[in-house]
């Protein structure tokens, strides 16, 4: 088949033609498990009928408006979000990595309002992944992402991931912002841990520097609370979501305090699509369903079954290292033996019926719908052990 995208993307040899739940059909036919959700995204599974109806409601109202009006469906979710997190105010956009340009703008322009224009270093982590937009991907710390589209913006400072002294060493009064994921997702599902969230807190307070977390694989569920800043006990100033806020449809939003917000004046930042109805209508019935107190105790324990059966594979076939991650964002880290195989193990575990991805080169990463049952997750994994045992005889 001819491909007429743009080559930056290395696409599977399997092309979907219908799903449901955690199931997927390809167009020849052949039934698949979903564990990838596609990348954290699809949180309630394939066409949950509620969505399907939130979703053709709206279409019947209208579509799209422009933000020189604001909508029924916009102000729902937005409460939404601010009564069931530390923020006050949200700005939505249409995904991961304009939800946090719109983040670090904000911090920008809060600290030059207040401080003057000396004041304008972000710091990031090595590894990081925000987004592919010029400054969210110099943001990132992944040069192989950045490098080939220098000259790139300028002021900021990577520090490794989980290094106290490291980024108690870069923060000064010229920091206006510190950025991190709570768990690493691109770059091999790794967690923040406790004393670094802590440093970076402290260290914003005292430096009047904005703490930013990018919850946008981490947020709506994923680990079992809403937020994954929750399991910490520590607030962030600024926080973006994405993925799975519209569980498919594309929508992103960055939550701030009464504190920031102001600095976004009238015409200072915006976006034609932000906040537009559809999307709005549908985050804001995902999010109740989300949201639910049975769905969050649901993500914890299918999380739990999900590690515990990754880890068994682990023992019998020796494939994993170790497994991480939280609620039901998972990673399993390859045994050395099969360091950078990654990649050969997702299209194995593909031709098994089972959808994953790999993050980094190192790590099997599952983010499946905070729904899955029993039935597909104990398929899913006689499948993956099929696979791993496939390409240990090859
Ligand atoms: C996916 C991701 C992004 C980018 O989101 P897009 O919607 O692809 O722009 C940013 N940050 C994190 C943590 C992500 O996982």
């Amino acid at each position: 088949m001819h491909n007429y995208l743009t080559p930056n993307f290395a696409f599977a040899p399997m092309m979907p033609a219908r799903a449901e739940g955690s199931r997927v059909w390809s167009e020849d036919g052949k039934e698949y498990i979903d564990l990838l959700g596609g990348i954290a995204v699809n949180a309630l599974g394939h066409c949950h009928p509620e969505l399907i109806a939130a979703l053709t409601e709206q279409a019947q109202k209208y579509w799209h408006i422009s933000n020189y009006f604001t909508t029924q469906p916009a102000q729902q979710l937005a409460k939404k979000l601010v009564a069931n997190s530390f923020a006050d105010k949200v700005f939505f956009a249409n995904s991961g990595a304009e939800a946090n340009e719109a983040a670090l703008k904000l911090a920008r322009k809060w600290a030059r309002d207040h401080f003057g224009e000396q004041k304008n270093e972000i710091i990031a982590c090595v590894n990081s992944f925000h987004g592919r937009t010029l400054f969210t991907v110099s943001v990132g710390g992944q040069p192989k992402y950045s490098k080939d589209f220098a000259p790139l913006p300028q002021g900021i400072t990577h520090v490794p991931f989980n290094d106290v002294q490291a980024l108690k060493n870069a923060v000064s009064d010229k920091t206006c912002a510190i950025i991190f994921e709570p768990i690493q997702g691109e770059s091999g599902v790794l967690p923040v841990q406790q004393d670094f969230i802590q440093a970076a807190r402290d260290l914003a307070t005292q430096f009047q520097a904005a703490l930013i977390i990018d919850e946008v694989q981490t947020g709506m569920g994923r680990t079992g609370k809403l937020f994954a800043y929750e399991h910490y006990g520590v607030q962030p100033d600024i926080l973006t979501s994405a993925k799975a806020l519209g569980c498919g449809i594309p929508i992103g939003a960055m939550l701030t305090t009464d504190k920031f917000a102001p600095a976004f004046t009238v015409g200072s930042h915006g976006s034609t699509f932000g906040g537009n109805p559809l999307a709005c209508a549908v985050a804001s019935r995902a999010f109740d369903i989300i949201n639910d107190p049975k769905t969050l105790q649901h993500v914890a324990e299918q999380g739990q079954k999900l590690q515990n059966a990754l880890n068994q594979i682990g023992q019998e076939t020796g494939a994993f290292d170790h497994v991480r991650g939280k609620g039901l964002l998972i990673g399993a880290v390859l045994a050395d033996a099969y360091q950078n195989r990654a990649g050969e193990f997702v299209r194995v575990i593909l031709e098994h019926g089972v959808l994953i991805s790999g993050a980094g080169s190192n790590v099997l990463r599952f983010a499946p719908s905070l729904l899955l049952n029993d039935e597909d997750l104990n398929e899913a994994m006689t499948r993956v052990k099929q696979a791993i045992l496939s390409v240990q005889a090859a």
